[in-house]
């Protein structure tokens, strides 16, 4: 029977990163990943590629309830459930309205950025190693109307009594800083410790550095039952083969409460299925990120492409295209930046990515109680290609047993439980 140290199941940024700090420390290394081999369709590789330490607020917030109630009447908003009433959804739904609270996003606003600005360095060090088009140019927070103005200016006064960089900028300031597009909004807010990447070309630079460090990479690998003797996980079964390891982390994005629900462990995941495009013939495009803050809208130059993703439907793993939405979020764009060429994106074809959503917008990162050698390392929701090299550390330090600065119970895959 094949065996290794550690097996990651999952070779998305989470899984390749987590493989990148163990092998640093001496393990042997095999991933298994259902993808094929440039992991189009993991979520990661579609993704924004935004590094934010600003965004402290997790996703299960005051007022996302109210303003995601109202979207959901609107076929054309960012925001939907594609809801098919089951238990698992239903009784994430109810977890994350009781997560929605002042204290929840205090104690979550510390800890993201500590995350964050401990992945940015990270982030900064791999750069020294690998390419894949890290900048630190900062990130722009776009606002069409007054009232999400306000509302943007009060996140960053939060942000910076708790040490971040921020400032306020009106539409003139911007206009001087974002010197690729004009933009037409009520003003914006700017974050200078932000930063950004290329995280297709981050997956694969990062799987030739692990291939050619002895780690083991099986793609079509699908792990589809686990088995368990007593307080351990023994072994994983894919088609071709039963894998043995002393130690197993879970890396699977979206499909990981899934797997480890037939062990009877309970980690509250559902899909946040987010759209994006790539425009790769283009004249004009912005020289910053930013995100459009009425639309949902994440742009960011990437090299040589702009990629503009957004979109959030809460679903158990469907991966249909909504038109409508998909639509909607190309025209937006226009609103922002008022000298957009709408058909540069309108005929290309959208990537689909499901973001792996915990219940209270935190990653579970660490053991489960139940099985100690089963290490889970997902649900970081839209923070995931943000957080993958601290994150990966973090399961490092807990396969070496080294200790850990953070409060590690707030990321506990046992804490609904
Ligand atoms: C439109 C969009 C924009 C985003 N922008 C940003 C951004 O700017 N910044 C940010 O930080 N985050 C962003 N995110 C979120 C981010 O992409 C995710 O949080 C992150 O990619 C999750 O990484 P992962 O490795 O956990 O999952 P994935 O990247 O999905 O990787 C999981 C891998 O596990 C494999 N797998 C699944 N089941 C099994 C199994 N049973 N056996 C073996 N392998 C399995 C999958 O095939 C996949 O390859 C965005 C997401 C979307 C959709």
């Amino acid at each position: 029977m094949p065996h290794s140290d550690i097996v990651i199941i999952g070779g998305g940024a989470i899984g390749l990163s987590s493989a990148y700090y163990l092998n640093q420390k001496g393990f042997d290394v095999t991933i298994l990943d259902s993808n094929d081999k440039d992991l189009y369709n993991s979520c990661s590789w579609g993704s924004s590629g935004m590094i934010v330490p600003s965004h402290i607020v997790p996703l299960a917030a005051p007022g996302v309830i109210k303003q995601g109630l109202k979207w959901l009447l609107d076929p054309e908003s960012p925001f939907s459930i594609e809801f098919k009433p089951s238990i698992e959804m239903i009784s994430w739904l109810l977890k994350f309205r009781k997560a929605a609270n002042k204290k929840h996003v205090k104690q979550a606003a510390d800890l993201l950025r500590n995350l964050s600005m401990d992945s940015r360095s990270l982030y900064k060090k791999l750069n020294e190693q690998i390419d894949f088009e890290f900048e630190t140019k900062g990130i722009l927070m776009l606002c069409k109307g007054e009232k999400t103005l306000e509302e943007e200016i009060a996140v960053s006064v939060m942000a910076q009594n708790i040490g971040m960089k921020a400032k306020n900028l009106n539409p003139a300031e911007i206009n001087k800083l974002e010197t690729g597009m004009k933009t037409e909004i009520a003003g914006g807010v700017y974050y200078p410790s932000d930063a950004h990447f290329n995280p297709g070309l981050y997956l694969s630079s990062m799987k030739n550095i692990l291939i050619n460090s002895g780690v083991k990479i099986f793609h079509k690998t699908k792990v589809h039952s686990i088995n368990i003797d007593k307080e351990k996980i023994t072994s994983v079964n894919t088609e071709h083969d039963n894998w043995k390891a002393k130690n197993f982390i879970l890396c699977a994005g979206s499909f990981s409460s899934k797997l480890v629900k037939q062990i009877k462990l309970k980690m509250p995941l559902m899909g946040g299925k987010g759209y994006s495009i790539s425009i790769d013939d283009i004249q004009k495009k912005p020289a910053l990120p930013a995100i459009l803050v009425e639309a949902r809208i994440a742009s960011t130059p990437m090299g040589k492409i702009w990629r503009l993703g957004g979109t959030m439907t809460v679903t158990q793993g469907s991966t249909k295209i909504n038109n409508r939405k998909l639509s909607a979020m190309v025209r937006n764009v226009k609103k922002y930046y008022p000298e957009y060429n709408i058909s540069s994106a309108q005929s290309l074809k959208p990537w689909v990515g499901l973001r792996p959503l915990s219940a209270d917008g935190l990653p579970y990162i660490g053991p489960f109680k139940k099985y100690p050698n089963l290490i889970a390392a997902t649900g970081h929701a839209m923070l995931g290609v943000s957080l993958a090299p601290v994150t990966g550390h973090l399961v490092s330090n807990i396969i070496s047993e080294e200790g850990s600065d953070y409060d590690m119970k707030l990321l506990s895959p046992d804490r609904f439980n």
